[in-house]
């Protein structure tokens, strides 16, 4: 180990892995949730029209003000509610964390989720808990009050829809842990535009919940932009920690452009809701696959007893990529995530997916 590595560096984080991301070249990439739809060409000469008013020689505005209007004004964000934004929703978590972090303070939240939770908690020095969800995928509510109770969390993240299952979690559950919690409840809605339900409108009831967005799962993922809604007070409290001028001026710019011809992005988000219903069924006929139900734009799917990894390298023999999830063996034991792409997309998948089931009986 290079000096100095093993003295100065804690063993928490040198016991993590980077977030890995496999390369894709070549291969048809269906492991990332993106949108895989590109912008009709007349929007595209529009949207470089006005970059170039853009001007790179200066700092961008910190507080994104046109952008985070239009983002108010089509997401339905609360006139009481307070907005911050971060260079993807990431870095939201992460900013929440680093607020929040300190002492001996703890984050909650239901498991198999998002894993960048538990891993922003451990390098910003946040206890964690994770809870695990019931068979089927749902909230074990009394665990998660029993939790809330134990550990007192300063913040528990819930992801509504949640990744990697794509189910919604009952609504009622997710009101009793708010009211329960001591601390803030954050509710990442990273796939609310597949989702039709939100806790956007609640927000004016509970001071304690912060609903989270991204632009990210919406088609713009290479912007990198995240937003967080909530009492103003704690959003002037999480601002002191989100570093100056985080959003850069081409995003803001070209996610203000994005947003006021956002019919472009819901039409292409309801041809993916449309596709997943036609996907999930068609991956239900094939033998040995269950599919678990999907609120989001990707579906999680079990395949025979220790068949997890043969199946995710004979898709990849055939050219697409999709997530293994059954690594780590428990709740999510030969599970694999497959995102929605386009038609042709989808049906190559689906052929494959076939074709390698098939072989292994
Ligand atoms: C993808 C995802 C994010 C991260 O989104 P970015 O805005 O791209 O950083 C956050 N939460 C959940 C649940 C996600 O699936």
């Amino acid at each position: 180990m290079a000096r100095g590595v093993e003295q100065w560096v804690s063993p928490a984080i040198r016991e993590l892995s980077a977030y890995s991301v496999p390369d894709a070249s070549g291969l048809i990439k269906l492991d990332a949730m993106e949108n895989p739809y590109p912008w009709p060409e007349p929007l595209v000469e529009r949207w470089l029209a006005t970059l170039r008013e853009v001007r790179l020689n200066r700092y961008p505005d910190p507080a994104a003000r046109r952008l985070a209007d239009t983002l108010r004004r089509v997401m339905g964000i609360p006139e009481a509610a307070a907005v911050l934004l971060g260079n993807g929703s990431d870095e939201l978590i992460q900013t929440i964390a680093l607020t929040l972090s300190g002492g001996s303070r703890t984050m909650v939240t239901p498991e198999p989720g998002f894993v960048m939770y538990r891993m922003i908690a451990t390098f910003a020095g946040m206890k964690y808990v994770g809870v695990p969800l019931r068979e089927g995928f749902s909230l074990d509510l009394p665990a998660m009050l029993d939790a809330i109770e134990r550990h007192q969390p300063a913040v528990t993240f819930i992801a509504y829809p949640n990744n990697p299952t794509g189910n919604l979690f009952d609504a009622r559950h997710i009101r009793r842990i708010i009211e329960a919690s001591p601390g803030v409840v954050v509710l990442d809605e990273a796939y609310h535009a597949f989702a039709g339900a939100s806790f956007m409108d609640h927000l004016p009831e509970y001071p304690n919940l912060l609903v989270m967005r991204t632009l990210s799962k919406l088609g713009l993922a290479g912007l990198r932009l995240g937003i967080l809604a909530g009492d103003p007070e704690w959003i002037r409290e999480l601002d002191k920690v989100r570093l100056p001028y985080n959003i850069n001026v081409l995003t803001q710019s070209s996610a203000e452009f994005a947003l006021r011809n956002h019919e472009v992005l819901d039409a292409q988000t309801a041809r993916i809701r449309a596709d997943r219903e036609r996907v999930q069924a068609e991956m239900g006929a094939i033998p040995g696959v269950t599919v678990f139900p999907s609120q989001a734009n990707f579906v999680l799917f079990r395949v025979g007893r220790g068949e997890g990894d043969r199946v995710f390298r004979g898709l990849l023999e055939q050219g697409i990529l999709i997530k293994n999830l059954g690594g780590g063996g428990g709740a999510l034991r030969d599970c694999l995530r497959v995102t929605i792409g386009t038609e042709r997309e989808n049906r190559a998948f689906l052929d494959a997916l076939r074709r390698v089931c098939a072989a292994g009986v």
